[in-house]
């Protein structure tokens, strides 16, 4: 067997032309462009590739996007006061904090002081929480992104053994909150996990996040299986690789994503996404 590609690249280009298009008639509507605020810390070469990414996005869907760039060194307290200041923007509808922060600031409450119908990231515990209680509103732009995917690709999730690797609250944790929605039956695995091998060859689908190349071996995916890899990691190489072996995966999975093109394009498309909603809620 050799797998499917999910093609995210290609299809978050597609969803592309579909938001131009939404925000086009919003602005005809005579509403103003949606406003994204992006906020970056630090120079984790990382995060710069990621935030150009997004405000390139934004550029190209017709949605008005500010930078605000700050040195590693930046206190707590400034931070706070740029997240009220855009709290209170009646131009401004989403804001993101690109994380991770550097060392010493404190994630949890920078994340808890944006507005919640700002947050477009959907990491507030008020978003993780209507998520939870299965009425979401702005829900977390990887895992949205993943759903997105897999309705594409027409897989039956509901009874399917969905298998999560890793339980982040970026990653992990919503995505099991999303497949349990979609009617998966979810087994979510972490650092502490026995035998992983054996959750993994359970799976029907199974997404992949938790950051080291080459984890997921092969062998171990369920012959059939749909294969998610949301690892980023470099190799020594210097190029982008994920979490699983793709090319022994790809002979076992019936579908599987690349590493790079498959879930990172999906996750900023879904930003975007994210956006017009908080622009359609908040107006
Ligand atoms: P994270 O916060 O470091 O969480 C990693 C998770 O993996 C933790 O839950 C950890 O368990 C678990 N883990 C660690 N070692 C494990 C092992 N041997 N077996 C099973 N689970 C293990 O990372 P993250 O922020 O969720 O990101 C995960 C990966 O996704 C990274 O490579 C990141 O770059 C990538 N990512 C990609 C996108 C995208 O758009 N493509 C978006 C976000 C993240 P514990 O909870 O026990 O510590």
């Amino acid at each position: 067997m050799s797998a499917k590609i999910i093609d995210g690249k290609k299809f978050a280009a597609h969803l592309a032309d579909n938001i131009k298009g939404e925000i086009l008639q919003w602005v005809t509507d005579g509403h103003r462009a949606p406003g994204l605020a992006v906020v970056i810390v630090g120079d984790d070469p990382a995060s710069q590739v990621y935030v150009s990414k997004k405000i390139k996005m934004c550029e190209q869907v017709g949605i008005s996007s500010s930078l605000h760039r700050f040195s590693a060194d930046t206190g707590q307290q400034e931070l706070i006061e740029l997240i009220d200041q855009l709290n209170q923007d009646p131009k401004i509808d989403g804001i993101l904090v690109q994380l991770p922060l550097p060392g010493g600031l404190n994630e949890e409450q920078i994340t808890e002081r944006i507005d919640p119908k700002k947050d477009v990231d959907g990491l507030h515990p008020y978003n993780l929480g209507r998520l939870a209680a299965q009425s979401p509103l702005l829900r977390p732009c990887t895992p949205r992104g993943v759903m997105t995917l897999l309705e594409n690709i027409n897989v039956d999730l509901a009874g399917a053994h969905a298998v999560v690797i890793g339980a982040s609250n970026l990653v992990g944790r919503p995505m099991a909150l999303e497949l349990l929605r979609a009617r998966c039956t979810v087994t979510i695995c972490h650092s502490r996990t026995r035998d992983l091998p054996k959750q993994v060859g359970q799976a029907d689908i199974l997404v992949v996040a938790v950051g080291q190349a080459g984890l997921i071996k092969g062998e171990w995916i369920k012959p059939g299986s749909v294969v998610i890899d949301v690892g980023t990691n470099r190799s020594e190489a210097g190029h982008l690789i994920g979490d699983v072996e793709f090319e022994a995966a790809r002979h076992r999975a019936a579908w599987i994503t690349p590493v790079p093109g498959g879930v990172g394009p999906m996750t900023v498309i879904t930003l975007m996404q994210n956006t017009l909603q908080a622009a359609r809620n908040l107006s």
